[in-house]
C-alpha cells in the first residue's frame, strides 16, 4: 500500500528524529514502599515488576505524544540475580519502543553516544540518608553512605544525570516521590519537570497516588517535558571532577580501593578524579 502522508515512515524520521531515552528505577514507582517488592524472586517482586513496567509505558506514550520519534529505555534498577537491571516485563512494554538490558549499571552509553535530545528518569528515589525518601539509598543499601561530585552531596539522579551529560544529553523529566523531586530540582534546576507520585512518611510509608492516576500524570508530565527541550541543561558536574564515596562498611571500602587510581582519603572514604566526570566514574565504580 503506497502512502503520501509525510508524517509516515522513514522520511518523517530522517527529517526530525527526536531521540528519547527513558532512564528508569524501581523503588519510586507509585505503589512501591517495601524492599520485598523490588527484590527479584520475592513474592511481591511480580507486583513491582508490573507496576513498574507501566511507569515506563507512561513515560513512553508521553514521551511519543511530546514528539519523539525514537524511545530507548534503560531499566537501572539491581533486582539481584538475574533480575538485575532486567525487572522490565517484556510482553507488556509498548511495542513502539526499544529496551536495554545492561550487565553493570552505567555501562551502556550506546544511544547517548549516537545523540539523544532528552532524557526521562521515572521511578527515582532519593539518596541515602533522606528521611522522608521512600527506599532512600544510594547505589547500595547496605554498604554506600554518601557520594559526592565536586562536593555536592548527590544520589541516583545525580549519578544518571551526569552520565546523560557527559554525552550532552539534557534530564527534562524526574517522577518518583517528593524527596527525589525536590532532590532533582535542586540538582538540575527549578525548571525541571518533576511529578510527584507519593509522599514518604518514612523510608518504608507513603502517602501515594493509585497507579492509575500515577500513570496519567507521568504520560502527561512526558508530553510537557518535551515541549522545552532547553529548560533544563545538560548536566556537568565540574571539570576537573572528584567523586567521593563514604562507604557504610569497610569490605564494600575494600572492594573498591583496590582500583587503580583510586585515593585513599580515610578508611571509609575514597576518591576518584579525572578531567570530567565520567572518567573519574569509570575508573571508580567498574
Ligand atoms: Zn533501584
Amino acid at each position: 500500500m503506497v502512502t503520501d502522508d509525510p508524517g509516515v515512515g522513514p522520511r518523517r524520521s530522517k527529517l526530525h528524529r527526536v531521540r528519547v531515552h527513558v532512564i528508569s528505577d524501581m523503588e519510586g514507582v507509585a505503589g512501591i514502599t517495601k524492599w520485598e517488592q523490588v527484590g527479584g524472586g520475592e513474592p511481591l517482586y511480580e507486583e513491582g515488576r508490573r507496576l513498574y513496567t507501566e511507569e515506563i509505558n507512561a513515560t513512553v506514550r508521553g514521551a511519543f505524544a511530546g514528539g519523539a520519534t525514537e524511545v530507548v529505555v534503560t531499566d537501572c534498577h539491581g533486582a539481584g540475580k538475574g533480575w538485575n537491571f532486567n525487572s522490565l516485563i517484556p510482553e507488556l512494554l509498548d511495542p513502539r519502543c526499544e529496551f536495554v538490558v545492561q550487565e553493570h549499571w552505567t555501562e551502556y552509553t550506546g544511544f547517548l553516544e549516537e545523540g539523544c535530545h532528552a532524557a526521562l528518569f521515572v521511578g527515582m528515589h532519593a539518596r541515602a540518608g533522606v528521611r522522608d525518601g521512600v527506599l532512600n539509598h544510594t547505589v547500595s543499601d547496605q554498604s554506600w553512605q554518601n557520594l559526592w561530585f565536586n562536593g555536592v552531596l548527590v544520589g541516583e539522579t545525580g549519578i544518571n544525570a551526569a552520565l546523560c551529560g557527559s554525552w550532552g544529553c539534557p534530564v527534562l523529566l524526574v517522577s518518583g516521590d517528593e524527596a527525589v523531586c525536590r532532590e532533582a530540582r535542586e540538582l538540575l534546576g527549578k525548571d525541571l519537570v518533576t511529578v510527584r507520585v507519593k509522599t514518604g512518611l518514612g523510608r518504608f510509608s507513603a502517602r501515594q497516588l493509585p497507579a492509575r492516576r500515577a500513570r496519567e500524570r507521568i504520560e502527561e508530565g512526558a508530553r510537557q517535558a518535551l515541549q522545552n527541550p532547553t529548560a533544563v541543561a545538560a548536566y556537568d558536574p565540574g571539570r576537573p571532577c572528584e567523586i567521593e564515596v563514604e562507604f557504610v562498611s569497610t569490605d564494600a571500602f575494600d572492594s573498591f580501593s583496590r582500583k587503580p587510581g583510586v585515593e585513599v582519603v580515610n578508611e571509609r572514604r575514597l576518591r576518584s578524579r579525572a578531567d570530567s566526570w565520567w572518567p573519574a566514574w569509570r575508573q571508580f565504580f567498574f
